[in-house]
């Protein structure tokens, strides 16, 4: 496809979020919507998310981002055309430091005002809900018997294609090498071939790539991609599903049912650069088993039959950033969703077409804001859920 000469707005990275961005723009009836992808819409770590959806968030900007997100994916075929595969699994947390549990008990009182089912039970419950859990050295578990799981590439390709059936354009294998500045303003764009595209805003949406793509701006974000890895078993009938995303606490560990194979994550956070391709560590598969038989001692007969690894984009306080880049005019950011980009996807980008289009969010977005790094703002890391 020919690349167009001028765009309203330029959205760079056809990820979820990018995406998300491109149809609620397209449907609040923004004309000439562009999205530039390097690769294939979904292909960056997107294609590498766990789909696990919870409203157990440390924060109530969170949270609510959750709550509308879980009713969109509950309607997304309605919407937008495509089984998602949402199904309600829920998310269980064990927990062996009391310390942990303390600070279970603060965020879980903060779910419940709002709304969120979730509920500190004991381990004998926890076994209930996973009969092949070793519970022996748990004191409590926190369940959320609403949260759930749904098909990222289904989402993103739901989002793709509705932005296009509302007249934006994505133009996949194209990427952004520069960003063209007018004093302090963004003016266009230009790709890897040396086409620049003339816009009134550009919207960094590059996912593990958004430090690099700032940078072209002359914007530093803090955003910090980390490799993380997926197994999944063989055909393992000896645990049934579907099971809830179970994520052990003393470890990182997590696993859940994907059909009949059980996916299973070491939690792994390791610094591996911002590269495309995301090598698996095969000496990670040691360190799952081992974290997966201490919790499902069962998993001793299973065989791992592959995995994948990924690069979750974290932030020093594990917040995502959205706002308008400090210091450079027409620059929007919506990066560093770390292990929750997808879930939250849906109010991202109607939050986002929000700012563009009326000028302000509907909801106070401050916790995400930009510049609170360098306002030394940014709230203490938060010990929640590591979880995806
Ligand atoms: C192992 C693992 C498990 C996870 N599990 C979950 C989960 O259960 N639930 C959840 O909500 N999240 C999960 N996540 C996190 C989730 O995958 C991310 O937060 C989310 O996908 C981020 O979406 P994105 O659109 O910002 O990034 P991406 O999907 O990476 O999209 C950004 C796109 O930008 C493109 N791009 C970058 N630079 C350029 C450029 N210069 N020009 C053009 N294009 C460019 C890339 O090719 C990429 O396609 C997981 C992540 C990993 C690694």
């Amino acid at each position: 496809m020919d690349l167009p000469k001028t765009a309203d707005v330029v959205i760079i990275g056809g990820g979820v979020v990018g995406c998300s961005i491109a149809y609620h723009l397209a449907r609040r009836g923004a004309r000439d919507v562009l999205v530039l992808e390097r690769d294939a819409i979904g292909a960056g770590t997107t294609s590498k998310a766990a789909g696990g959806i919870r409203s157990q968030f440390p924060t109530e900007t969170e949270i609510r981002f959750s709550l509308e997100a879980i009713r969109v994916f509950e309607r997304f075929e309605e919407e937008f055309g495509v089984d998602p595969g949402y199904r309600k699994i829920g998310y269980l947390f064990l927990i062996s430091d009391p310390e942990d549990l303390r600070g279970y008990e603060a965020r879980v009182a903060l779910q419940r005002s709002l709304g969120v089912d979730v509920r500190i039970v004991v381990p004998g419950e926890a076994k209930a809900l996973v009969p092949a859990l070793h519970v022996d050295d748990l004191i409590a578990a926190v369940w959320g018997p609403d949260d759930a799981m749904a098909g990222p590439s289904e989402v993103t390709s739901g989002f793709a294609r509705r932005a296009r059936d509302l007249g934006a354009s994505i133009v996949e294998g194209v990427e952004v090498a520069g960003i063209e500045l007018q004093g302090e303003r963004a003016t266009a764009v230009v790709t890897a071939s040396g086409d620049s595209i003339a816009t009134r805003v550009i919207v960094n949406a590059a996912g593990p790539g958004a430090a690099r793509v700032g940078r072209l701006a002359g914007v530093e974000l803090p955003v910090h991609p980390r490799r993380r890895h997926i197994f999944f078993t063989e055909p393992f009938p000896d645990i049934p599903g579907p099971v809830p995303l179970t994520t052990d606490r003393a470890s990182g560990f997590y696993f859940r049912k994907e059909m009949e194979q059980v996916l299973l994550s070491p939690g792994d956070v390791e610094d591996v650069g911002d590269d495309f391709d995301v090598a698996v560590d095969r000496a990670k598969i040691a360190e799952t088993v081992d974290k997966a038989v201490h919790r499902l001692p069962i998993l001793e007969t299973a065989r791992i039959a592959g995995g994948w690894a990924g690069l979750r984009p974290l932030t020093p306080d594990d917040h995502a950033i959205i706002g308008w880049a400090p210091g450079v005019e027409g620059f929007f950011v919506a990066v560093g969703f770390g292990g929750h980009g997808f879930q939250h996807s849906p109010t991202t980008g109607r939050v986002v077409s929000e700012w563009l289009i009326d000028g302000a969010p509907s909801i106070d977005l401050s916790l995400f804001a930009p510049d609170r790094f360098a306002r030394g703002q940014a709230a203490a890391a938060d010990t929640g859920p590591d979880a995806e």
